[in-house]
């Protein structure tokens, strides 16, 4: 069995998330922002072992914990290579919110098409899903050699919503290409855990998320 955990704390409310292995404890830490504290003290009250720092892409609210986390789990990060510029801009994106925010360490590793990052009996496979910013793509998780049905789409889709393109390297049409092209194809029983805000389906964003209606 998956387990997630997921916690946010303000001003960003953003969604960090643990997932892990039940049967072998080990796990990857998605997104470390401000909640970071919190989830690593989530994974050591659980035993877990985290073997990856795995960044659906690069805004502040979503690498803010990241020092911290690699300084706690030394290990690799992973981000998309187009949200490098991003990345390297978070302490100043951070200031315009008037946040300290530590600067976060070198990534280790960008993701590639097909490639397969494994935590215990699971998989992540990172999917390129642009729009919200360049580098943004959606984590599916699931069992070793099994179509994953849990996705993490950082900030493409949420519970009755879509993400902002009014941001550097935002671009509206390229998102809704990511969404249909790219989220859709994983089938409507695909549970979806949004950046910011609950857990949904595509099923249900496909039928009611007004964002999304056939004109
Ligand atoms: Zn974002
Ligand atoms: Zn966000």
């Amino acid at each position: 069995m998956l387990q997630i955990e997921t916690q946010a704390v303000g001003p960003f409310m953003k969604n960090g998330f643990i997932v892990a292995c039940e049967r072998t404890r080990q796990a990857v830490y998605i997104d470390p922002g401000d909640e970071v504290s919190g989830l690593l003290a989530y994974a050591k009250r659980h035993d877990l072992a985290i073997q990856h720092i795995l960044l659906t892409h690069a805004h502040v609210d979503h690498v803010s914990g990241v020092a911290a986390a690699r300084r706690a789990l030394g290990v690799r990060i992973y981000l998309h290579r187009d949200d490098e510029f991003l990345y390297e801009d978070a302490v100043q994106h951070g200031l315009l919110f008037g946040l300290q925010v530590e600067p976060p360490p070198p990534v280790d590793e960008y993701y590639s098409p097909g490639q397969v990052i494994a935590f215990g009996d699971y998989e992540v496979r990172p999917h390129h899903t642009p729009g919200h910013c360049p580098g943004g793509v959606c984590l599916q998780v699931g069992k070793i050699g099994e179509a994953g049905q849990d996705l993490f789409v950082g900030d493409t889709l949420f519970a009755g919503s879509i993400g902002r393109t009014d941001l550097p390297g935002g671009d509206y049409q390229t998102l809704i290409a990511s969404i249909r092209d790219v989220l859709f194809r994983f089938g409507d029983g695909a549970r979806v855990y949004p950046g910011h805000g609950p857990a949904t389906t595509i099923g249900q964003e496909r039928r009611t998320n007004p964002f999304l209606q056939a004109e």
